[in-house]
């Protein structure tokens, strides 16, 4: 069997040109298509994130590639991923099955967290979920909930027990795109078109009992587990998209000559090439490190909030420096840099914003302070 992730380097190099990641970012065509292309050639059964921590190594390699092609692919993967991996492990017997259809193409996943009132302040969840024998109507308003227009099923959180605090009141439901009830319009993306992020309005939309995943009040053990795993993957496709853009600054600098000489002759320009590459070193060892971690049994939260904040901010750096080196020209549309500006910033919000990863990381200081203290 040929190496995995030379396989997945060659189908985007092939799949994955620069008309066709333009036209999925603008919209103009859907990722949908060529991700059911790329799961029945087998490709997302080399990441198997049904297996939980387990397929982490192989799945963060995978991600890094497919970031660093397209950010409409890379999400819909990605999104796809975590939805098997979670379907996977907190599942029951027709969940899991509805998991290995979605790594074969056959079914797609949403995942539908974010409410007008409810980003980053997830206590103040409002979209009810109430119960009446078997079926459960749910009523609320859900935003930015990527892949809606095109998913199978939604997997959707609701407050299912409103006198309980949010981390015992609150149940996930794996709900079928078709459900009455159910009105799921596309929101204008500065990016990633192709793959578009949507309002959910839901109208006393009925629910079977049995949608229920991993349990009645108990949606917010799913969720952390879920957002942890998020992040993780968001580090590592900063860490593809930063490592894109440096290899092609450093064949745009040794092209072009000014005065004489090519551009990556000029001391700031090949300092600056050189510091980002150590930095993005730094930030895959960070991926690495977490993905030991939680491969190992442990619960790196820090490792994970830290990875997913330094390599998104680096990320933001990557690509203005690219603007700077390159002048006008990546200006122009001409070069994916204005594109990658556009894509890049979805890493600063993903999987929860950077501040609410340093709130986490503040509280628990002093446990790092104390692996520190030399
Ligand atoms: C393109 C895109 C795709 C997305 N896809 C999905 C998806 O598929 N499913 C889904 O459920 N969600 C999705 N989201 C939503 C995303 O998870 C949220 O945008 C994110 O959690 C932040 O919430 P918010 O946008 O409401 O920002 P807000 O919560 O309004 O935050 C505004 C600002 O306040 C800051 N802030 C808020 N609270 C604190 C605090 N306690 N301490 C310090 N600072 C704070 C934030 O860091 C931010 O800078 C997507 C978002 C985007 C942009």
């Amino acid at each position: 069997m040929p190496d995995p992730i030379q396989a997945i380097k060659e189908w985007c190099k092939s799949k994955l040109t620069q008309d066709v990641v333009n036209a999925m970012d603008q919209g103009v065509m859907s990722a949908v298509p060529l991700y059911k292309e790329f799961a029945q050639e087998g490709l997302m059964e080399f990441v198997k994130p049904t297996e939980g921590a387990a397929a982490l190594p192989n799945l963060t390699a995978a991600v890094k590639i497919l970031a660093a092609y397209s950010g409409d692919f890379g999400n819909i993967v990605t999104l796809n991923c975590l939805g098997a991996m979670l379907l996977g492990l907190f599942g029951d017997e027709a969940q899991k099955k509805i998991s290995e259809e979605m790594l074969r193409g056959e079914k797609l996943f949403c995942f539908s967290l974010t409410e007008p009132e409810a980003g980053s302040d997830i206590q103040n969840l409002k979209t009810s979920a109430i119960r009446q024998g078997d079926q459960w109507f749910i009523n609320g308003r859900k935003l930015f909930a990527t892949g809606a227009a095109d998913a199978d099923y939604i997997l959707l959180a609701v407050r299912s027990n409103p006198d309980l605090a949010i981390n015992r009141g609150m149940s996930l439901f794996l709900v079928p795109r078709e459900t009455p009830g159910l009105t799921i319009s596309p929101m204008n993306k500065i990016a990633s078109n192709g793959f578009p992020s949507c309002e959910i309005l839901l109208d006393n939309a009925p629910v079977k009992n049995d949608a229920l995943v991993g349990g009645q009040d108990a949606g917010w053990g799913v969720i952390a587990f879920t957002g942890a795993m998020e992040r993780l993957l968001v580090a590592a496709g900063c860490v593809g998209l930063c490592s894109r853009v440096v290899h092609y600054v450093y064949e745009y600098a040794q092209q072009r000559m000014i005065s004489g000489k090519p551009l990556y002759e000029i001391q700031w320009v090949n300092h600056c090439l050189s510091d980002l590459a150590v930095r993005i070193q730094a930030a895959d060892l960070m991926v690495k490190d977490a993905v030991e971690k939680v491969s190992s049994g442990a619960n790196p939260a820090i490792e994970i909030c830290g990875a997913k904040a330094f390599a998104s901010e680096l990320q933001q750096g990557v690509i203005m420096s690219a603007m700077k080196i390159m002048g006008g020209r990546a200006y122009l549309k001409d070069h994916p840099v204005e594109r990658w500006m556009r894509e890049g910033l979805l890493s600063l919000y993903a999987g929860g914003t950077n501040e609410l990863q340093k709130n986490l990381i503040a509280r628990k200081l002093p446990g790092l302070m104390a692996q520190q203290d030399y």
